[in-house]
């Protein structure tokens, strides 16, 4: 565990997952991207709380 990814096709811009984890995600216009592949502490939080699960963690 600790590679962060995100599917942004999936993504449906609602911020979740820059609020929960920043060090992690950032939003870019619509979308969140990663801003840090490497988990930060709270990589997994964003990712169980993505509403539509964009986000992947290996
Ligand atoms: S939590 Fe999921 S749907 Fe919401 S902005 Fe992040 S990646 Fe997109």
């Amino acid at each position: 565990m600790g590679k962060v990814t995100l599917d942004s096709d999936k993504c449906i811009g609602c911020g979740t997952c820059a609020a929960l984890c920043p060090a992690n995600y950032e939003m870019s216009g619509a979308k969140a991207k990663v801003k840090n592949e490497k988990d930060t502490g709270c990589a997994k939080q964003g990712a169980d709380n993505c509403p539509v699960n964009a986000i992947k963690m290996k």
